[in-house]
C-alpha cells in the first residue's frame, strides 16, 4: 500500500479490531464515544464545534500518597538528615532497595542523573583528552556530565523512527580517544543495545547507560542499567520515579562502583581516605525518603504505564497519520515516561506540527512537540572549541572536524515531526482516556478537509 492509498475504511478496520463497545457508535466506528451523541461532532473545536474530552482531568504527577508523606516525616524525625550519619540511614536503606528493584548488584545514589552520569565517566577515569559519543536528542545533563570531566562529548544521529542514538552513526565517528559510548534510552524504551554491545565489544569501549528515562523497562530480560558497564537514573520530577532532584548509578562490578561512592564523595572512599578527585554529589536523606516512600508502587505504576501505551500503539496501528516510536528487536517494555508518536502532515493536509498540536489542544488532548533543537544547535559548541582549554586538550584538526561533525538532519527532522504524550502522569490514566487522545486524532483526521483553513 503507497502512502496515498491509505483509506479512511482501511484505517477503521484496523482500529476496530478487537475494541469494545463498537456497537455503540456504529456510524463512526473508530470514534467510540464520540460520533454519537451531538450534531456538533463532526466540527473541529478549533472552529467551534464540540471537544471530544472536557471536564477531565489527567492524573496529577509528581506522585504524592501518604506513604510518601509518613516516610519524610520518620526522617525528619530520626535527626539523621545526611548519609554518612549512620550506614543505616534513609539514603543507604534507599540504595538497597533500588538495587533490589533494579535486579542489580550495587546501587549509589546522588543528587540528580547529571551527577551520576558525570560521576560514572569519572570513575572510568575518562577526563581531558578523551572522548564519549552520545547523543544530541536529549537532556542537557547528559553532555555536562562528559563537559564536567573536561571530556569531549561527540554527537551522533538519530534513527529517525526510534528517536534514539544511530548505532552506524556512532560507529562512523569513534576515534583512538573515543573511551565510551553513552546510548540514551529516549522516552524510556530500549536504544538499541544489541548493536551498542556488539560495538563497544569490538572497539573496547565502555558503555553508559544514560537510563535517566527509563526506570524499570526491559531489554532481553534484563533491566535496563544492567547491561552496560553502568547504568544512570534521574529523579528529577518529571520521572517516573522522582524525588524532586536526585539520581542513581547502577552496576555490578564491584570495584567501579566503589569507585562510584569515593567520585560522588568529594574523593573520599567508603574507608574514610581522600583518595581522587571528585565533587560532592551525595544524595540527601529526605530526596531519599520521599523516593523510598514510593518504591512500593512504582512497578504498579510502570506496568500500568506499558498496558496503556501498548493500547494506544495498538489502536494507531496501520493509521501512516501518527506513528508510534519504533521499539528494536529485544524490548520487552518501555518506561514510558512520554510516549512520543512521528507526525506525518501529508495525512492532515500538509497541516504543520504545531497548528496540529492547537487544533488537538483544542478537542481537550494536549499533547506537544519535545526537544525543540538538537543539542548540536546550541552555543557550547562553539563556546568550548573557543576556549583556550579544549584548544590545549584537542588539535585544530580534531576541533574543526568536531565543529562540522553537528550536521544531524536526522536529529533535525525528529525535533520538528516529533509529538508526544507527556507521560509519568498521563499514561497512568484509565483506557477511557487513552480513547480520548484516539478520538481526538481520529476525529481531525477525519476532518482533515477542515484543517485546510487553518494552513499558514
Ligand atoms: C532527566 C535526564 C537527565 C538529567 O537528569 P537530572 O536529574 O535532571 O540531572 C539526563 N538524561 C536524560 C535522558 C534525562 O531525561
Amino acid at each position: 500500500m503507497s502512502k496515498k492509498d491509505f483509506s479512511r475504511r482501511k484505517f477503521i478496520s484496523v482500529v476496530s479490531a478487537g475494541s469494545v463497545g463498537m456497537a455503540a457508535a456504529a456510524s463512526v466506528p473508530a470514534f467510540g464515544s464520540f460520533s454519537k451523541s451531538n450534531s456538533n461532532a463532526g466540527k473541529l473545536a478549533l472552529l467551534g464545534g464540540d471537544p471530544v474530552r472536557r471536564n477531565k482531568s489527567w492524573p496529577d504527577w509528581p506522585y504524592v500518597d501518604e506513604k510518601v508523606v509518613e516516610s519524610i516525616e520518620k526522617t525528619t524525625r530520626s535527626g539523621i538528615w545526611c548519609r554518612i550519619q549512620s550506614a543505616t540511614g534513609t539514603v543507604p536503606t534507599f540504595e538497597k532497595a533500588y538495587a533490589e528493584l533494579m535486579e542489580a548488584k550495587y546501587c549509589v545514589a546522588v543528587g540528580s542523573g547529571t551527577q551520576a552520569l558525570h560521576t560514572a565517566v569519572e570513575a572510568m577515569g575518562i577526563g581531558p583528552g578523551d572522548e564519549v559519543i552520545t547523543s544530541p536528542y536529549t537532556d542537557p545533563g547528559t553532555i555536562a556530565a562528559i563537559l564536567s570531566a573536561r571530556a569531549l562529548p561527540v554527537l551522533a544521529d538519530l534513527d529517525p523512527d526510534s528517536y534514539q542514538l544511530d548505532p552506524a552513526d556512532v560507529e562512523k565517528r569513534i576515534n583512538e580517544n573515543t573511551k565510551a559510548i553513552m546510548p540514551v534510552h529516549m522516552m524510556g524504551q530500549p536504544a538499541d543495545l544489541d548493536k551498542f554491545m556488539a560495538m563497544a565489544k569490538r572497539h573496547n569501549l565502555y558503555v553508559i547507560e544514560d537510563a535517566c528515562q527509563a526506570h524499570l523497562a526491559r531489554h532481553r530480560s534484563k533491566i535496563l542499567g544492567n547491561i552496560g558497564n553502568l547504568g544512570c537514573f534521574s529523579f528529577q520530577t518529571s520521572k517516573t520515579i522522582s524525588c524532586g532532584e536526585g539520581g542513581a548509578i547502577i552496576g555490578d562490578d564491584e570495584e567501579l562502583m566503589d569507585i562510584c561512592y569515593t567520585v560522588q564523595n568529594h574523593g573520599t572512599s567508603r574507608k574514610g581516605r581522600t583518595e581522587r578527585i571528585g565533587p560532592k554529589y551525595r544524595m540527601n536523606e529526605f530526596e531519599a525518603a520521599i523516593l523510598l516512600g514510593q518504591l512500593e508502587g512504582a512497578k504498579e505504576r510502570f506496568e500500568r504505564r506499558n498496558a496503556n501505551a501498548n493500547y494506544l500503539s495498538e489502536k494507531l496501528k496501520g493509521f501512516p497519520g501518527i506513528v508510534p516510536q519504533k521499539l528494536y528487536d529485544g524490548t520487552e517494555s518501555g518506561s514510558f515516561y512520554l510516549y512520543p508518536m512521528t507526525y506525518n502532515k501529508e495525512y492532515f493536509n500538509d497541516l504543520d506540527r504545531n497548528t496540529f498540536l492547537k487544533v488537538i489542544a483544542a478537542e481537550g488532548v494536549g499533547l506537544s512537540g519535545y526537544i525543540k533543537n538538537g543539542l548540536h544547535k546550541e552555543p557550547w559548541v562553539d563556546t568550548i572549541i573557543s576556549q583556550k582549554m579544549y584548544q590545549k586538550m584537542y588539535s585544530p584538526a580534531r576541533l574543526r572536524q568536531f565543529k562540522e561533525g553537528m550536521d544531524l538532519p536526522m536529529c533535525d527532522q525528529v525535533c520538528e515531526d516529533m509529538l508526544m504524550l507527556w507521560a509519568s502522569g498521563p499514561l497512568l490514566g484509565t483506557k477511557e482516556d487513552m480513547d480520548d487522545v484516539i478520538n481526538a486524532i481520529m476525529k481531525i483526521y477525519e476532518n482533515r478537509d477542515q484543517l485546510k483553513s487553518l494552513k499558514s
